[in-house]
């Protein structure tokens, strides 16, 4: 049997934890699909997935599927400690999505120094293996 090797590299992609409430949302990522939990009752659009609604507290829900579009709301760029398998400098965006949440992701393609608040964006999705795809966004030209 082979050592398992050391370094943080040999631990793969971090895993998310998929609930029967979230598990909607991860299989849209692998069909390519950014899925936004809506309360069946009143019909609130909430993220992340959760049982209950904040609004109405119905445990109905279904979902809808965002067109992906949205502007930064926020922005932090991670650059210590470097954890492997993310590249760095990491932009993390808080996205305002055009439908009314807001969802954590990365920001491709972005100098730290370009980045503002405001700017446009729109989903893309990578694969990560057989049972996981990421979403993350690209700015779009400012109209
Ligand atoms: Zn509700």
């Amino acid at each position: 049997m082979a050592a398992v090797s050391g370094g943080a590299a040999g631990w793969g992609h971090p895993r998310p934890g998929i609930t029967l409430d979230n598990a909607f949302f991860w299989e849209g990522l692998r069909l390519g699909e950014l899925r936004i939990q809506r309360c069946a009752a009143c019909r609130q659009l909430r993220h992340p997935p959760g049982p209950l609604c904040p609004g109405c507290h119905s445990t109905d829900w279904d979902f809808v599927r965002s067109e992906g579009r949205g502007t930064i709301h926020s922005f932090v760029v991670a650059e210590h400690p470097q954890v492997p398998p993310f590249e760095y400098p990491n932009v993390i965006v808080l996205v305002d999505l055009a439908e009314g949440t807001r969802l954590v992701s990365r920001l491709a393609d972005a100098e730290p120094e370009s980045v503002a608040i405001g700017q446009p964006v729109a989903v893309d999705f990578e694969t990560v293996d057989d049972a996981l795809s990421l979403h993350f966004f690209r700015r779009l030209p400012e109209e």
